[in-house]
């Protein structure tokens, strides 16, 4: 389900809320702006556990699964992130984000703008161990965090940076281990006839896992997912505002008041 289609699927509610914004022609959704600290206090106390639902959205195979197999591969998925953190830690005798990639011969850039500018995009991976850190993202919302408000919900942990290289490691990590890893053994039946047989991974489960690694790996107290909204803050108050409300809408918990609104 992409953005469109919650929209679509939340009509009969966002016309009471949204007034008669609802565009004939197509326009870019419209989103009430709501204050960036509540949003962060509400994202933050969301168990990465139950962001199953917003998880899975994103998934090209999501129509596919129930909600029974989502839960189910969400608990696996993080259990998998968690158990490589402390195994990649172990055996490379460091813990901090950068060290790892050093230790694991990876090169790390970090250039100011992705190459194309088509699409929001903070950190990737490419084969066979290049990671690029976007650093305007990054420094947009570190100017927020010198807010006394911001930093005191999303703590002195946070290192922007480190953990979206942390991130960005867990995918050269499972590349590393995919003939044993879960993200990559995992894989769902898309046809068969005869002996013939189409099987496909879960791209889901490796971002899953990526943020379960990347929350163990920094020790951040929340779930790294609370990142989706603040980097895209930084950018677009209103369209980070679209995403909270889609993810308390997926988590089942009503999203806070709009900017200026009486609490
Ligand atoms: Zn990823």
């Amino acid at each position: 389900m992409d953005r469109n289609k919650v929209q679509e699927a939340l009509n009969p509610i966002t016309d009471g809320l949204f007034g008669k914004q609802r565009p004939v022609r197509y326009e870019r959704p419209h989103f009430k702006v709501r204050p960036l600290v509540r949003m962060l206090q509400d994202l933050t106390s969301i168990p990465i556990e139950d962001m199953y639902a917003y998880a899975f959205s994103r998934e090209p195979l999501n129509g596919k699964f129930d909600d029974g197999q989502r839960k189910s591969w969400m608990k696996q998925a993080v259990c998998c992130g968690r158990e490589y953190a402390e195994k990649i830690c172990c055996l490379y005798g460091v813990r901090s984000p950068e060290e790892l990639s050093e230790a694991m011969g990876l090169k790390v850039e970090y250039p100011t703008f992705p190459e194309n500018a088509d699409r929001v995009l903070f950190a990737e991976f490419r084969e066979p161990g290049n990671i690029k850190i976007y650093m305007d993202a990054v420094k947009k919302a570190h100017k927020f965090t010198e807010r006394p408000e911001v930093k005191e919900v999303l703590t002195e942990q946070l290192d922007i940076k480190g953990l979206l290289l942390a991130h960005e490691l867990f995918h050269f990590v499972e590349e590393k281990y995919k003939d044993e890893i879960f993200t990559k053994q995992e894989k769902i039946r898309l046809w068969s006839l005869g002996p013939l047989h189409n099987d496909s991974t879960v791209i889901a489960l490796s971002e899953i896992a990526a943020m379960a690694f990347a929350q163990a790996i920094t020790g951040i107290p929340y779930s790294p997912y609370v990142m989706d909204v603040f980097l895209v803050y930084g950018y677009s108050p209103e369209e980070a505002s679209g995403l909270y409300e889609e993810i308390m809408e997926y988590a089942g918990k009503i999203p806070c008041c709009e900017e200026g609104e009486p609490v």
